[in-house]
C-alpha cells in the first residue's frame, strides 16, 4: 500500500473513534494506534491517568549523540452536531479527495501522518541518531481540572516526552504575500491572560437613580475604553524576521502595520494582533435585581500578551489607557506566552522542505495567538517546538473556517505532504549521526 493510502486508511480510523471531549476516551485512538505501529515494529507504550484517557507514546531509540525529535499530536476533538453536517461526523467518509469527519483538520490527520511517518521509517530500517518519537496525547480540547494528557506526562513521566525538537499543530498554512507564496511556522504564542475589572459604586432602590451611584453606567466609559485599546506596537524577533523574510527590511515598530498594508492587505491582517497585547471585553455582570441599583460591576476581559510580556508589565499599560477610576483590576490566570528560537535545525528542516515541496516559496514564522501543548514542552524541557503541517491544496481560510465547524475535512493530497514533511524533518534532524 502507498503510505498515501496509509495514511487515508489510518485518519478514516481514527474519524470512526468517537473522542469528543468531554468525555475524550482516547483509549480508543491510542489502542488503534498501538496495533497500527506495532505491526510495522515500532515500540509503543500507553500511558494512561485514567484507564479511558490513555495516551500513547511511541519510540525508533536513536543509536546515541544526535538530537531528538518529537511528534506531538492530540487525539481528541471537540464535539460535533450531525444535523450540521453533510456526512456523519464520526463517518471518515472519503469523498471528493478528502477524507470527511470531526478532528481531519484538528487534530487526527496530523495525527495519522505522524503515525505513519514514524512508521515507515521504521519498516525501511532508519536508524536515527539521536530518538524519534510520536506521542498522541488525551485531553487538549478542553485541558482544565484533573490533568490527563501532556502537562500530566511532562511531570509523572518526563523521560517518555523530553526531547531536544518537536512538531506540533499551529500553523502550516499556504499564505501569498505581495505575490510571493509562504508557508506559516509557528514558533511561538501569545499568552492567554483574562482579568476582570471591577468597577465600584454605591447600591440604592432603583426608583431614585439619585441616591445611588451606579456602578454598571461607571462602567459604560470603560468598557468603551476597553474596545477602542491600541498600544504602541513592539516588533518581537518573530516579527522582526516574518518582516525581514516578506519585505527584506524591517521598518520601525509604529511604522510596520501600515507599510505591511501598502505590501498586502492579508499581511497587516496577520501582523496586526502580534504588535501589541490585545484586549477584548465578553463577560459583564451587575446588579441581579432589576429594581436594586448595583454597587459592582465586573467585566471579564480575554486579554493576550506578547510572548515574555509579563502581568505587571501589561498592568501598568493598561492602567494608564484606562486613566484613574474607582475600579479595580484582578489576573484571573494566564496561560502559554512562551517561544522557541528560529537558529535551530528544525527551522532548516521546515525552510527546506517548503522551497522543496514548491519551488519559490519560504517559511514564515508566526505567533499563534491561541494556546498550544507546545508551552508544556518548552516550559517543562526547553524543548524547541514548532507548529507545522502544510496545507497546500486547501485554503488557509476555509480550512480555518472548518475546524472546529461542520463539514471539517482534510484533502489527501495534504495528508500526503504531511507525511512528507514529518518524514523529512525525522531525517533531516534527528537522521545525522
Ligand atoms: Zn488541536
Amino acid at each position: 500500500m502507498s503510505l498515501r493510502d496509509e495514511v487515508t486508511e489510518l485518519l478514516r480510523g481514527l474519524i470512526r473513534l468517537d473522542t469528543v471531549n468531554p468525555p475524550g476516551q482516547e483509549t480508543r485512538a491510542a489502542e488503534l494506534l498501538r496495533d497500527y505501529l506495532g505491526d510495522s515494529g515500532v515500540r509503543c507504550e500507553l500511558l494512561a491517568r485514567e484507564s479511558g484517557r490513555a495516551n500513547l507514546v511511541a519510540r525508533l531509540p536513536g543509536s546515541g549523540g544526535g538530537p531528538s525529535l518529537l511528534f506531538l499530536s492530540h487525539t481528541d476533538t471537540v464535539l460535533a452536531d450531525p444535523a450540521e453536517w453533510t456526512v456523519g461526523p464520526w463517518s471518515g467518509e472519503l469523498r471528493d479527495g478528502q477524507v470527511w469527519g470531526r478532528g481531519a483538520l484538528d487534530m487526527k490527520g496530523q495525527v495519522a501522518a505522524s503515525a505513519v511517518a514514524i512508521a515507515s521509517l521504521a519498516r525501511e530500517g532508519f536508524e536515527p541518531a539521536g530518538d524519534l518519537v510520536f506521542a498522541a496525547t488525551a485531553d487538549e480540547e478542553v485541558g482544565e481540572g484533573v490533568q490527563v494528557g501532556l502537562p500530566w506526562l511532562c511531570s509523572e513521566h518526563p523521560d517518555a516526552v523530553r526531547t531536544d525538537f518537536a512538531v506540533n499543530e499551529g500553523a502550516g498554512d499556504r499564505v501569498v504575500l505581495g505575490g510571493r507564496v509562504f508557508y506559516l511556522c509557528s514558533t511561538a504564542e501569545k499568552m492567554s491572560s483574562p482579568f476582570r475589572l471591577s468597577v465600584h459604586g454605591r447600591s440604592g432602590h432603583a426608583s431614585i437613580p439619585a441616591i445611588a451611584d451606579n456602578a454598571l453606567v461607571k462602567a459604560a466609559p470603560l468598557i468603551e475604553r476597553l474596545g477602542a485599546f491600541r498600544a504602541d506596537a513592539q516588533l518581537q524577533p518573530e516579527l522582526e524576521a516574518l518582516l525581514q523574510e516578506v519585505s527584506g527590511s524591517v521598518p520601525p515598530a509604529g511604522e510596520a502595520l501600515a507599510r505591511a498594508r501598502d505590501l498586502d492587505p492579508v499581511l497587516a491582517e496577520l501582523i496586526e494582533p502580534l504588535l501589541t497585547l490585545t484586549l477584548s471585553p465578553t463577560i459583564i455582570s451587575a446588579s441581579n435585581k432589576r429594581n436594586v441599583i448595583p454597587a459592582l460591576c465586573d467585566v471579564t476581559v480575554d486579554c493576550r500578551l506578547l510572548p515574555g510580556q509579563t502581568q505587571d508589565e501589561a498592568e501598568q499599560v493598561i492602567r494608564a489607557w484606562l486613566g484613574e477610576g474607582e475600579y479595580d483590576l484582578e489576573w484571573r490566570e494566564g496561560h502559554g506566552g512562551t517561544r522557541s528560537t528560529m537558529d535551530s535545525p528544525l527551522w532548516d528542516a521546515v525552510q527546506g522542505f517548503v522551497s522543496q515541496a514548491e519551488p519559490g516559496a519560504r517559511a514564515l514564522p508566526i505567533v499563534v495567538a491561541g494556546f498550544t501543548d507546545s508551552h508544556w514542552l518548552r516550559a517543562a524541557f526547553g524543548t524547541v517546538a514548532y507548529g507545522f503541517f502544510p496545507m497546500r491544496t486547501m485554503e488557509a481560510e476555509l480550512a480555518a473556517r472548518l475546524i472546529h465547524s461542520a463539514d471539517e475535512r482534510v484533502p489527501v493530497d495534504d495528508l500526503e505532504l504531511g507525511v512528507r514533511f514529518l518524514r523529512h524533518a525525522a531525517q533531516e534532524v534527528c537522521g545525522a549521526p
